[in-house]
């Protein structure tokens, strides 16, 4: 059993598609569905307790997107789930599609970045008018944890080597001691190869030639890896085809890297492909490769052979259309 969270906008639309698949497919699979729409409770909104009580059961779910609600006294969804589940690395692979065309069309990467503490710790002060310290929190266990993943994420993906993406000659003590983390990790893991490249000199690489990050799997700390991890999602045609996974210590939560599409909700013109190639890295997650690579090869020459695919693509089929025809290669 699996925790199911549709979401907000065209979560609902794209979440249907994703069952229609699982079910054509015979993924062993059934679904717990949860609504999320935050509850009034003590004068603060919040997250229904029923919904952390599911994840927490299954210690599995995927997520649509969650539009953030605007005003005081909300309290951010994912802020709460990254909290309450530990979800301690944040995975997202980039995958040239074949058949939609951008300006590589050989992008293969997987980008792991520290999801829980760096320069997003939020420690700020003002030290006098007109300046202020902002700190950013680096803790070995953190890294250590962060770095193990990454190693074992090679080791199960058919990837030979781990990089560690770092600024350590600025940022000596800091990502100097992610960087000895890694190290560590890596006497562990004699089968996969270890390096490290500077956060710069990987930007200017990866959009100049991203082939030589194909057998790679990079690591960093947080800031780089939000940053780095939309150059790498920009590179493959962006939002409606990349996956993410949130890795986390009692549980691990697949979401779509896109918003709720507010302008296109229920309109049936939602791409589910980003959604669907989440809940395949969830699959993958609980060792159901085959499944997986089955609605993988589907999905993929469905949008390869451009005859059903949807607008944003530069397409003209609905919803619907785009995965029924998944449906019609999956029987
Ligand atoms: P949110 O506040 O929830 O992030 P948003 O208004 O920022 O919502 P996004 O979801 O981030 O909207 O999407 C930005 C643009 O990309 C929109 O024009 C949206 O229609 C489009 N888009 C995003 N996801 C998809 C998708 N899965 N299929 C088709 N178009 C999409
Ligand atoms: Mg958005």
């Amino acid at each position: 059993m699996v925790t199911l969270i549709p979401g907000d906008g065209i979560g609902e639309e794209i979440a249907e598609s994703v069952k229609e698949i699982f079910k054509a497919a015979k993924a062993p699979i059934s679904w717990e569905e949860v609504d999320v729409t935050p509850i009034l409770k003590n004068g603060r909104t919040v997250i229904p307790d029923k919904a952390i009580a599911s994840v927490k059961k299954n210690t599995v779910a995927l997520k649509g997107p969650l539009a953030t609600p605007i005003g005081k006294g909300h309290v951010s969804l994912n802020l709460t789930l990254r909290r309450t589940f530990n979800l301690f690395a944040n995975v997202r692979p980039c995958v040239s599609i074949p058949g939609y065309k951008t300006a590589y069309d050989n992008v293969n990467t997987v980008l792991i970045r520290e999801n829980t503490e760096g320069e997003y710790s939020g420690i700020e002060h003002e030290i006098v008018d007109g300046v202020v310290q902002s700190i950013k929190l680096i803790t070995y266990e953190a890294s250590e944890r962060v770095a193990r993943y990454a190693f074992h994420y090679a080791s199960e993906n058919g990837r030979d080597k781990v990089t560690a993406v770092h600024k350590a000659p600025i940022m000596r003590m800091s990502d100097g001691m992610f960087l000895t983390a890694c190290r560590a990790v890596a006497k562990d893991y004699p089968k996969i190869a270890y390096d490290e490249d500077l956060l710069d000199r990987v930007c200017l690489r990866i959009a100049t030639d991203p082939t030589p990050f194909a057998d790679t799997v990079m690591v960093m700390p947080n800031l780089y890896g939000d940053i780095l991890s939309d150059l790498s999602a920009g590179l493959i045609g962006g939002l409606g085809l990349t996956p993410s996974g949130n890795i986390g210590r009692d549980a691990s939560i697949f979401e779509a890297v896109h918003g709720s599409a507010p302008d296109i909700a229920g309109k049936g013109l939602a791409n589910p492909t980003a959604l669907l190639l989440s809940s395949l890295m969830m699959l993958r997650h609980m060792n159901l490769y085959d499944i997986a690579d089955r609605i993988e090869k589907a999905a993929l020459t469905t949008i390869g052979e451009g005859k059903a695919i949807t607008r944003d693509l530069g397409g003209k089929a609905g919803t619907k259309e785009y995965t029924e025809a998944i449906l019609a290669k999956l029987k």
